[in-house]
């Protein structure tokens, strides 16, 4: 889960916070993938969630474990008592939550690693529609069919998709995260590389616990406070988890029915178009300006038609869409698939803004009913860049005056920018995709 955050977050803390959302790892891990994030991590407001099986994009920070807290934990405990306390929480509450909480330096050591490698998407996608969890899915789908129609005909979300979301975050509930949300929110705000957002998350854990929802010991999770079946933040669970099944609590542990209806709740408030498909795979035409392949450009389906695009099948595109805005995604650059991506693909973007991952949840949500077969080729051949490599590469970009932001690793809407002037410059397709091939071409240079 990446995503987006409040726009009132200071640049610096933004960045921060938004390798720290891309790195986390959901309770799964299977998954981390190229990067290839279709938004920028400065988009929209509000985010679900932390990534689930997002791109390893890498962290700009320093890589220095130590950490030089400036007070010990119980003089930050208190203070942050007293903060807890003026934003309603009772004092017994607070009490029993940090009864024998101490820091722990593995969410540290977590919330600071860099990953160097970085998986294809390619296979990012082989392992979220593994043959197991297809099948586990579909038995599910049918396991829960009478909720999932009462959840469908309350929020008008797919029961497909909200069982890949499922699948993807948690392996339908299988992996949560076995940590302390309490512990290892008070970690990350203690040692104060983002207190501000760790301690919000800590005071909507603890409102939690003061709801009655689930107690202190129970609410486990990621070591970025990932939660339960659907790997909410607290926030995100206080804006959107539902008690579906009515037994008066909001049980995104124990509960499927009311983890897939609070997934359910935030794609509804994320822009899910009830009835649309998320896209589907395109062909493009010889010769096609492929600098049109970015989440930014929007067209309808009709100027897209104009544009020579086909269905992969080589039809028409859907008539009853025309109207409806696209954006062209190229997740492995021009020499891969190409897709069309609607509002439905965006909503999925906010729950984990990964286009990987909203791939993947697309793709694995149609293989359920024997679809979500990819036609174009994926350059299995090509090895996406390391995090140096990608350093490496922003740093030959700015020197060559194409400004690729800050050498930090991760390829955003200025990095993209610049290798498409670079790629133009050597009369290259301009898609914007970092590749060995581009990186070799600016070395020799
Ligand atoms: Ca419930």
């Amino acid at each position: 889960m990446p995503f987006s955050f409040p726009r009132r977050w200071p640049v610096r803390q933004l960045i921060a916070a938004s390798s720290f959302f891309i790195l986390v790892a959901c309770a799964e891990q299977p998954t981390a993938a190229v990067a290839t994030p279709l938004q920028s991590a400065s988009a929209p407001q509000a985010s679900k969630n932390v990534p689930a099986a997002s791109n390893a994009v890498a962290q700009p920070d320093d890589n220095n474990f130590e950490i030089q807290p400036a007070m010990s934990f119980s003089e930050w405990q208190s203070m942050f008592r007293a903060q807890a306390l003026s934003a309603g929480i009772r004092p017994e509450v607070f009490d029993n939550a940090f009864a024998g909480v101490t820091p722990d330096m593995s969410v540290v050591k977590a919330d600071r690693s860099q990953p160097e490698f970085t998986r294809p998407v390619w296979e990012y996608l082989d392992s979220a529609m593994s043959a197991v969890r297809v099948r586990k899915g579909q038995a599910l789908l049918a396991q829960y069919a009478d909720a999932l129609t009462a959840i469908e005909q309350r929020y008008g979300v797919d029961r497909q998709a909200l069982v890949a979301v499922w699948g993807m975050e948690s392996s339908f509930g299988q992996f949560q995260g076995t940590q302390s949300v309490i512990r290892s929110l008070a970690t990350l705000a203690y040692e104060g590389r983002r207190p501000q957002f760790a301690q919000d998350q800590l005071i909507a854990a603890l409102q939690i616990i003061q709801h009655g929802d689930i107690d202190a010991p129970s609410m486990l999770g990621s070591w970025a406070g990932a939660m339960g079946q659907t790997q909410f933040i607290p926030t995100t669970y206080n804006t959107h988890a539902v008690d579906f099944d009515g037994d008066g609590r909001r049980d995104i542990w124990n509960s499927p029915t009311d983890a897939l209806a609070s997934t359910a709740h935030y794609l509804q408030s994320s822009g899910w178009q009830k009835g649309q498909p998320w896209g589907f795979e395109v062909q493009l035409n010889p010769g096609f300006d492929y600098a049109l392949a970015d989440a930014s450009t929007r067209k309808t389906i009709a100027e897209w038609q104009q544009m020579g695009l086909k269905l992969a099948n080589g039809s028409t595109l859907p008539a009853y869409l025309q109207q409806q805005q696209a954006a062209l995604l190229l997740p492995a650059g021009y020499k891969g698939p190409a897709f069309l991506v609607m509002d439905n693909f965006r909503a999925i973007l906010k729950y984990n803004n990964s286009s990987s991952y909203a791939l993947g949840v697309s793709l694995l949500s149609e293989r359920f009913s024997g679809g979500g077969y990819v036609t174009g080729n994926w350059p299995r051949g090509d090895r996406p860049l390391s995090r140096s490599e990608r350093i490496e590469l922003q740093t030959l970009l700015s020197a060559r005056q194409y400004d690729a932001g800050a050498p930090d690793g991760i390829i955003g809407a200025n990095t993209r920018k610049a290798i498409r002037s670079a790629q133009q410059s050597f009369g290259w397709p301009a898609d914007g995709y970092p590749t060995q091939e581009l990186l070799n071409q600016l070395r020799g240079q």
